[in-house]
């Protein structure tokens, strides 16, 4: 390992002295006018060496965790030196590496190359869904090439972009100056990590809202239609509150300024991705003015925020790779992800976007989910962030067996344990917050990289209060249950029970998700027109037979709804009679005979008067 270590930065440095000691400047111009065809256009001048001159299609993307760059999606692709038309061919054992075969005296290569934009309603991040007839992102990773031999950080490019007529924008990379009507955007040079770290949204109704100055904090918002721009006030209020309540939780910022761009619309893919001084994050349309995707979706800009202190100033060593060919390694996500997505739910309670009632619903549905998840028993959750290039992309279908990547909701009770541990072993003199100084804090820069180790992590937190850190997060990590770890919620001063009743915050992600969720009492979870997605093993449904991918049609000799689904589970309480799910595999239809009396079965947070209340205090803004 440590010689083919040696040995390749000894042939990158003889690359990199055999060319040039000054990093090229790339030119590129990208015309968008034709995103609601989903085609864009993109020329670049790169400069060149003749011979065999590699180029890079960006195949690790930042934030992805996962080699998805989307080059199935390059087309187009043509290359000139002095007007005449090069010679090129893919690496046969690299699909984002080209070989130009560049002719001798050319000093530059001009590439041209299309990026066709998913057509259909499609996932996959960035590379998913992204334009509408409206609106689209545009991020640059699609659109471009880059020289081999140079870390991302000194390539320089200067962009410009054409966007369609009338479309306005919001992005955080630095304009130089735009044309009549905003219809070509120059922007200042940038390094290509800046350029790819930096998104620009567009469409015909772009609203922009200022959050707070100094740095300036603002929302770019593309919707599908202007009446989705129109929420009421507090939801711009609960946002300002945001700004303020992260940076009191982390002392200090890393950003020039800051961009929420975020997407309003049925059909663009639907995810958040976090970048230093912005985040790319995308809700279904009415997601702003409805109550009930509001809260169903709060706490995605919170999670994508604290991203720019926790993922992109503070990085995992395996993750701050020079360049986006170099293989990350996913192994420090727990804290990447799982650190993110526990803050995230604390300011989502602090800057009001949940009350505390909803959060703690939202943190009862959280854990529940975790305790019905039999998987644990072969796959710990350190697996859950070392596979998480390939769990990123695994279908619904077994998810309680396979696992996916818990590190996001796993971490979040691991860090609230985290968490509570500090404030009693501290006497409650210090807290999360006390750590996220150290860690993440002063003094305030403009965005770059501080990579850590585990190490790191365990040390920071023994400087907050003195623990066997190292013990707890290694047992957290290989640990194989059975049960979820609860230690936190447990410690904080709730518990986790079972009733009859949904909370709001459980019906509505089941109303803006379309699922209906039998986990928790016969182990079933369907759609809305009852195809089945999962079911847990060793749970009633998997006892008695039936599996994912399967059809309920009918429940108790009545066709199926998520009502009569969730009626005759009330009805058969305590009863003898088993629960008959009529259900189609494979063109085949079978009734299938389930021996539960159990009733309808939601989680919720109950209050254990023994111990002190640190949840509430946890969610109080500061
Ligand atoms: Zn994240």
């Amino acid at each position: 390992m440590k010689l083919s270590k040696i040995l390749g930065a000894v042939c990158f440095l003889f690359a990199l002295s055999a060319w040039s000691a000054t990093p090229p400047t790339v030119f590129i111009w990208v015309d968008a006018t034709s995103a609601p065809r989903k085609i864009f256009h993109a020329k670049l001048r790169i400069p060149a060496t003749a011979g065999d001159f590699t180029l890079y299609y960006p195949k690790w993307i930042p934030g992805e965790h996962a080699p998805d760059g989307p080059v199935i999606d390059l087309a187009g692709l043509k290359f000139t030196a002095s007007g005449k038309t090069l010679k090129w061919r893919r690496d046969l054992l690299d699909g984002f590496t080209l070989h130009v075969d560049v002719p001798t005296g050319a000093t530059e290569v001009a590439a041209e190359l299309d990026f066709l934009s998913p057509a259909t309603f499609e996932g996959g991040f960035s590379a998913g869904s992204s334009a509408t007839d409206k609106m689209a992102v545009i991020s640059w990773n699609q659109v471009l090439l880059y020289p081999k031999g140079w870390k991302s950080d000194d390539l320089t490019y200067i962009a410009s972009l054409k966007l369609p007529a009338g479309w306005k924008y919001g992005t955080p990379l630095p304009i130089d100056s735009t044309g009549a009507d905003n219809s070509e955007i120059k922007f200042k040079p940038a390094s290509l990590s800046t350029l790819v770290d930096s998104p620009v949204i567009t469409g015909e109704y772009l609203k922009v809202v200022k959050l707070a100055d100094d740095p300036l904090t603002e929302m770019d918002i593309a919707a599908d239609s202007a009446a989705a721009l129109a929420p009421p006030q507090e939801v711009w209020d609960h946002y300002k509150n945001l700004v303020e309540q992260a940076n009191k939780l982390f002392g200090a910022h890393h950003y020039r300024d800051y961009h929420f761009l975020l997407s309003l619309s049925d059909h663009v893919a639907h995810f958040g991705l976090e970048h230093h001084e912005s985040d790319d994050s995308r809700i279904d349309e009415r997601d702003l003015v409805d109550e009930t995707g509001r809260k169903a979706t709060a706490s995605l800009l919170p999670h994508e925020y604290v991203h720019s202190w926790n993922g992109k100033y503070r990085r995992p060593a395996d993750l701050a790779t020079p360049d986006y060919q170099q293989p990350m390694q996913d192994d420090l996500l727990w804290v990447y992800e799982g650190l993110t997505n526990y803050l995230g739910t604390v300011l989502t309670a602090r800057s009001g976007l949940h009350s505390p009632d909803q959060e703690r619903d939202d943190l009862a549905l959280t854990a529940a989910a975790l305790d019905h998840t039999p998987g644990r028993a072969w796959r710990n959750l350190q697996d859950t962030a070392d596979a998480a290039p390939q769990l990123y992309f695994s279908p619904q279908a077994w998810h309680s067996w396979r696992r996916g990547t818990d590190f996001y909701d796993e971490d979040t009770l691991n860090w609230l344990w985290v968490d509570v541990i500090i404030r009693q072993q501290s006497k409650g003199a210090k807290s999360i917050d006390d750590f996220c100084h150290l860690f993440h804090g002063a003094p305030s820069t403009g965005p770059m990289v501080k990579p850590y180790t585990f190490d790191d992590v365990v040390s920071t937190l023994n400087q907050v209060v003195s623990y066997d850190w190292r013990g707890f997060w290694t047992e957290r990590l290989t640990n194989h249950g059975p049960g979820a770890p609860l230690g936190g919620i447990e410690g904080s001063g709730w518990k986790l029970v079972y009733d009859e009743t949904q909370s709001e915050m459980e019906r509505g992600a089941e109303g803006s998700f379309h699922f209906v969720d039998g986990a928790f009492s016969i182990g079933l979870q369907l759609r809305e027109d009852g195809t089945i997605t999962d079911t847990i093993e060793g749970m009633p449904a998997a006892l008695a037979g039936i599996g994912p991918g399967m059809k309920l049609i009918a429940v108790n000799g009545r066709h199926y709804s998520p009502e009569i689904l969730r009626e005759a589970l009330k009805a058969g309480k305590g009863g003898s009679a088993p629960l008959e799910l009529l259900v189609e595999n494979t063109d085949y239809y079978k009734t299938y005979k389930l021996d539960y009396h159990g009733g309808e079965r939601y989680p919720h947070l109950v209050r254990d008067d023994s111990k002190p209340d640190l949840l509430t205090e946890i969610y109080k803004a500061k």
